[in-house]
């Protein structure tokens, strides 16, 4: 089903206080109706203490945004946006087992408790579906209905857009696109499977692969930075800087991580058939159209028809600030009765 909130609220467009929740930080803001952001706030993000800290630093952060702004514009916010790593639960506020935040996470009501200390009305979603709704309504995908979006980063997420509107399945956690399956016989992924896009073409994935070739002997420029790096792993970018000076071994991780990343665009083009990929994070950005233009080439070569006529991939546009401003258009949606579904 397509998502419904709750509370379902009604409200007039004005600024709105965002919070997005990261692994490593917690970022917060206040953002105008245009999706600008007026101020922010933001820490690293404590791990290993538990819910209620992390929670309470949340809300201290939020209330560092909102002291930020004129006090007119701190009375006249509208509510507050969640964005938070999934799977959440958008209807009842809870996220259900993030990952990277330390033992004691599973079923944590996360929106009720942050909206009670700020005495404002909130919605919690999945930071790839806010990023969605920012890119929707601010960025690369204004205009669209239909369409995905992906962000590569140290992870691969997605979100799925059907007629405007987020899709989340029965549970309010489809659309993780990270985790379908390009390579049956590929490497693990971290979510306990295998062949996944994510263990192929994230960051994390491709710096477990280029560690296992340094390790193995395969590839001296790998090796040594990996040694540059001890005691921390290697991460994405050595991989893509090392095959870039011209090490054969970090070329062919790359090479296949962009195979995988056009067979899972076509793959998507086919099912979805949508008007538009939009695909963001750090290491798209980084790769720009050597990643992105293998796809589009794999599209035109193998999609189906109707589809691979119409569909554009395209970069996002709107950077590290997409889960916050993201939470103008949640709350805007949010406060949609279901009886709007039907309305264009
Ligand atoms: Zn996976």
């Amino acid at each position: 089903m397509l998502r419904r909130y709750a509370p379902v609220m009604r409200h007039d467009r004005g600024p709105v206080l965002a919070l997005d929740l990261g692994a490593t930080q917690i970022r917060t803001a206040v953002v105008g109706a245009d999706g600008r952001v007026l101020a922010r706030a933001g820490r690293r993000t404590p791990v290993n203490v538990g819910p209620a800290p992390l929670i309470e630093a949340c809300i201290a952060e939020l209330r560092r945004a909102a002291a930020a702004v004129a006090p007119e514009v701190g009375r006249s916010l509208v509510g507050l946006g969640l964005a938070a790593p999934g799977p959440v639960d958008p209807t009842t506020g809870i996220l259900v087992e993030p990952p990277n935040f330390g033992p004691g996470f599973r079923d944590v009501p996360f929106r009720d408790p942050i909206a009670a200390a700020l005495g404002l009305p909130a919605a919690l979603e999945r930071d790839t579906n806010v990023a969605a709704l920012a890119e929707l309504e601010f960025g690369a995908a204004r205009g669209a209905r239909d369409f995905l979006y992906v962000t590569i980063s140290t992870g691969i997420g997605g979100s799925i857009v059907i007629g405007g509107r987020i899709y989340g399945g029965p549970d309010g956690v489809a659309g993780e696109l990270g985790h379908i399956p390009v390579d049956f016989d590929g490497p693990p992924c971290g979510c306990g499977g295998r062949g996944h896009i994510e263990a192929l073409c994230s960051g994390s994935g491709i710096a477990r692969l280029a560690t296992e070739a340094a390790r193995a002997g395969r590839s001296p420029a790998l090796a040594a930075r990996l040694a540059a790096r001890a005691p921390g792993p290697l991460e994405g970018r050595d991989v893509g800087e090392a095959a870039d000076t011209g090490d054969q071994e970090a070329a062919a991780i790359m090479e296949r991580a962009r195979r995988a990343f056009a067979a899972f665009i076509v793959g998507l083009v086919d099912v979805f058939a949508p008007e538009l990929i939009v695909v963001g994070g750090s290491l798209a950005e980084a790769q720009g159209d050597r990643l992105l233009g293998p796809a589009r080439e794999a599209i035109t070569r193998t999609a189906f028809r109707i589809p691979r006529e119409r569909v554009q991939i395209v970069p996002a546009a709107l950077g590290d600030d997409v889960g916050l401003v993201g939470a103008v258009p949640l709350l805007a949606l949010a406060g949609r009765s279901p009886l709007d579904d039907r309305s264009p």
